[in-house]
């Protein structure tokens, strides 16, 4: 009965309790420090509370009514309007998940305004009711953010030059360019050197991408690609490594009756390949490790299916939500591997959607795991237009 239950009142018994009730909500709404919006279902304005208005630099009246994508501009970090099929709230009514989310806001006067954004969508019996956007101005992180991304990037490039030195000359010593002859005992700690120089390379390499790709100035070279190379090279530079001499590396791409070309960056293909079977050798169990690479064209869809897969430790479940995220890192991988930067993915994701593709994974713990990264057969500007109607269509039926 719903009187024993405190958590449900029976309005039609009292109908002061339901006045009661609104005005506690709207109070509740009211107080809330972070700027707060609510919607219907269809996503156009039903509430505002007073922050919302002071971060938007907006009135009442501009916002409420009017359906919230046309009235609150949304902007990703190089000033590119997002997509409304991309938008949270698109995504909260899509998949009755919250959704949170770093963008910009555009505010009154046309300035942008970094906010971070929480959407969930209000749900009864599987059907959205309405939606509630929680945001908070954030301009001072995101100024140090930058600031850190400065750093990282002016501190790699300074790094870059006396590494390339250490690596040319190292490796003059270990072919014998350098007069003089070297024992097995001096080639064995040349050969540990080398392999060191290598991780830090890549490590510098991966943070220069990163701020690259935060700053939107990653380059893209677009010509023909010959994926099985790619693929034969990656392969062949990580099986190099000392540390995964006892994994087995394989992949259909390296006998296949003709080459599978598309158009794309040839340099960023083999990066995001480079992290992932690396990750794939550095997180596999010790014994019959085996890490394989799937290369499939999807005629149809005009795309490649490129599987990296092994049989190694597993994403354990809690961590498959936060595994693209920056410095983010399993438990048992740190256990595993202690160098990991939790960088890797990050910038696999941010490669992969530069070049219009799309990446997932399937993992089970002590089982193994795939990733799976989808790119287009001819990279090309993304006409998202039509997937948006659909999505339009959907949220405003
Ligand atoms: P790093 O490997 O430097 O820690 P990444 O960004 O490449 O960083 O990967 C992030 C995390 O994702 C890893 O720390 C690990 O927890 C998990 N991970 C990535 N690839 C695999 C894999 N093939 N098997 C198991 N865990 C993985």
């Amino acid at each position: 009965m719903p009187e024993d239950n405190p958590h449900i009142t029976n309005f039609a018994d009292s109908p002061e309790s339901f006045a009661e009730t609104y005005a506690q909500n709207i109070a509740l709404f009211e107080s809330i420090g972070d700027g707060a919006i609510a919607t219907d279902e269809y996503g156009r304005i039903t509430k505002v509370n007073q922050p919302a208005l002071e971060i938007l630099g907006c009135k009442r009246n501009d916002l409420v009514g009017q359906w919230l994508p046309k009235v609150v501009r949304a902007y990703d970090d190089q000033g590119r309007s997002i997509p409304l099929m991309d938008r949270p709230i698109t995504q909260a009514f899509l998949t009755g998940r919250s959704v949170t989310e770093k963008l910009f806001f555009e505010y009154k006067s046309g300035e942008s305004l970094p906010v971070s954004l929480n959407v969930s969508a209000l749900m009864r019996e599987g059907r959205p009711i309405g939606a509630v956007l929680l945001f908070r101005d954030i301009t001072q992180e995101y100024q140090i953010d930058r600031m850190k991304s400065d750093f990282i990037s002016l501190a790699s490039h300074q790094l870059r030059t006396p590494l390339s030195a250490i690596k040319t000359y190292t490796h003059m010593l270990n072919e014998g360019l350098v007069p003089g002859t070297i024992n097995r005992e001096q080639r064995r700690t040349l050969s540990t050197i080398i392999e060191a120089t290598d991780r830090m390379n890549q490590l510098v390499t991966t943070l220069l991408n990163v701020s690259r790709i935060e700053s939107g100035n990653v380059i893209v070279n677009t010509k023909k690609v010959n994926l099985n190379s790619i693929i034969a090279r990656v392969l062949k530079d990580v099986q190099q490594a000392k540390r995964f001499e006892e994994v087995e590396f394989k992949s259909n791409a390296l006998n296949a009756d003709k080459p599978t070309i598309i158009t794309s960056d040839n340099l960023l293909i083999k990066e995001v390949f480079e992290n992932l079977v690396t990750n794939s050798a550095k997180y596999s169990k010790p014994k019959n490790a085996v890490v394989n690479v799937k290369l499939t064209h999807r005629h149809a869809k005009q795309t490649v299916l490129i599987t990296v897969q092994d049989n190694g430790i597993g994403i354990p479940a809690r961590d498959h939500s936060n595994i693209f995220s920056k410095f983010y890192r399993a438990d048992n991988a740190s256990g595993q591997d202690t160098s990991g930067t939790g960088l890797g993915l990050y910038l696999v994701k941010g490669l992969v959607e530069t070049l219009g593709g799309r990446i997932w994974f399937k993992s089970k713990l002590h089982q193994g795991t795939s990733f799976f990264v989808e790119l287009p057969v001819s990279h090309k500007a993304e006409n998202s237009a039509g997937r948006n109607m659909d999505i339009i269509n959907k949220i405003t039926s």
